[in-house]
């Protein structure tokens, strides 16, 4: 047996100062130029710069076509429109997810059936997906979960069969790929966030990105009432250029599009530095007990993208039962204070689903359009439901520092193979791990 855990007064294993190892995202005067040039030149809220970026994102993606958002939020929100969800129509979702992959489609009059998720990857089960798919159903919301590439050939299969559009939330995996396909081009849209907190951080902003011209000027047409205009292509749309169909303004803030601009220059060769050091990080952890690496195996061509909000799964069964938080509460012991178990509480289990009348239908918004109580679908989510359970925070590293790694990664070890010690005293899960949104 090791040494006496922290948690009992033995000595820290993580001793060294971390530095800028997880400082993110990484400005240097490249991007503060960028940024204050469009401050002096006064042009925030124009759309010059933005679209640049546009034209630079979408050759990057290697997609036809990209559009700057205010947040990815909104970006989601415009996809949904473009894929023509609307009254009574239904989106499959996971139900572990940050909300804004699902909670926009009731503003359109639609509504969210959750599936559940691959206990490995973490994104949504294509096996989940078939059996509750109805004659509502119009898209699937792949969401490439904490970096995870979504397994997308199965989902393309079952969309293509029910005539199914399919939507991906490239917020964690922006850059990422799956099977040597870039993700948020797999599916007939990708959407995702580029705020700050997200592997892609360039401040509040979001991105469109398709191959399908309709997608492209629907997108255009929900909320961006300058770009709306004589140029559009798609006929029915013509008439109504000159407003926003969707009542709302979504583009892109110019101080964000102008550190877009920098970022994306710098952004392959900073994820690959990040994936280099996440894989050491766990190659080091290879085995051990109770704790086991989220990541793809990079010989299929997929991997981790920029590695958003790194989490490690947890095998408590391994572990004699021992619980997460107090696994997690001996790792921060050990020097890792952001060790905290759990991450988006699965959605299902929120009442803004089950009972909230958002728009007074004198119903449910979840309902309020259905001719079924989709409500009924929350049941059978299994690997969602003990989710919280199952996952810790582990180090984000930003640079490839393997002593600096070494020391995290021998904290997680520590703590698994003295797992005995800590049984004593383990009071088990609180009843909510995690929190609404990604971060604590
Ligand atoms: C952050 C996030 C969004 C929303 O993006 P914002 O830029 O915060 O509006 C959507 N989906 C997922 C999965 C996210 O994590």
């Amino acid at each position: 047996m090791g040494s006496r855990l922290a948690l009992f007064g033995g000595k820290k294993t993580i001793g060294s100062n971390p530095g800028d190892i997880f400082t993110w995202p990484i400005i240097g005067k490249e991007d503060e130029d960028a940024v204050l040039e469009v401050l002096r030149r006064g042009v925030m809220s124009g759309t010059d710069v933005t679209e640049r970026f546009e034209i630079e994102f979408a050759d990057w993606q290697g997609a036809k076509y990209a559009l700057g958002f205010c947040n990815g939020t909104a970006a989601i929100h415009s996809a949904m429109h473009a894929c023509k969800i609307g009254a009574g129509d239904e989106i499959i979702c996971p139900s572990v997810t940050y909300w804004a992959s699902a909670i926009q489609v009731f503003s359109l009059g639609g509504t969210v059936v959750f599936a559940d998720i691959e206990p490995h990857s973490l994104c949504i089960d294509p096996k989940d997906i078939e059996s509750r798919i109805t004659d509502r159903t119009k898209a699937i919301v792949a969401v490439h979960y904490l970096g995870h590439p979504a397994d997308m050939d199965p989902i393309m299969e079952i969309a293509e069969k029910h005539n199914l559009k399919v939507i991906e939330d490239v917020s964690h995996s922006q850059g990422g790929l799956y099977k040597g396909k870039k993700l948020g081009t797999i599916g007939d849209v990708g959407a995702m966030s580029l705020m700050s907190g997200k592997s892609f951080a360039i401040g509040e902003a979001g991105m469109l990105v398709t191959n399908d011209l309709e997608i492209y000027e629907r997108s255009i047409a929900f909320g961006h009432y300058k770009k709306f205009n004589e140029s559009v292509k798609t006929e029915y749309l013509k008439p109504y250029a000159g407003l926003p169909m969707g009542g709302c303004k979504y583009r892109m803030h110019q101080l964000s599009s102008a550190l877009g601009r920098v970022q994306l220059k710098y952004y392959d060769e900073r994820c690959e530095e990040i994936r280099k050091a996440m894989n050491y990080f766990w190659d080091l952890l290879e085995g051990v007990p109770g704790i086991k690496a989220h990541r793809t195996s990079e010989d299929s061509g997929s991997n981790m993208g920029g590695w958003y909000a790194a989490r490690g799964i947890y095998k408590s069964e391994e572990l004699e039962g021992l619980s997460v938080s107090r696994f997690a509460e001996a790792v921060r012991a050990e020097g890792f204070a952001d060790c905290y178990p759990g991450c988006n509480i699965p959605l299902h289990t929120h009442l803004l689903f089950k009972s909230c009348d958002v728009y007074g239908h004198g119903k449910p918004t979840r309902i309020a359009n259905s001719d079924h109580d989709v409500r009924e679908f929350d049941r059978r989510l299994p690997v969602s439901s003990k989710f919280s359970s199952m996952v810790y925070a582990i180090p984000w590293f930003k640079h490839y520092r393997p002593e600096i790694i070494k020391e995290y990664a021998d904290a997680f070890r520590k703590v698994a193979e003295s797992y005995r010690d800590l049984l004593e005293g383990d009071g088990g899960n609180p009843e909510n791990l995690g929190g609404w949104s990604t971060s604590r």
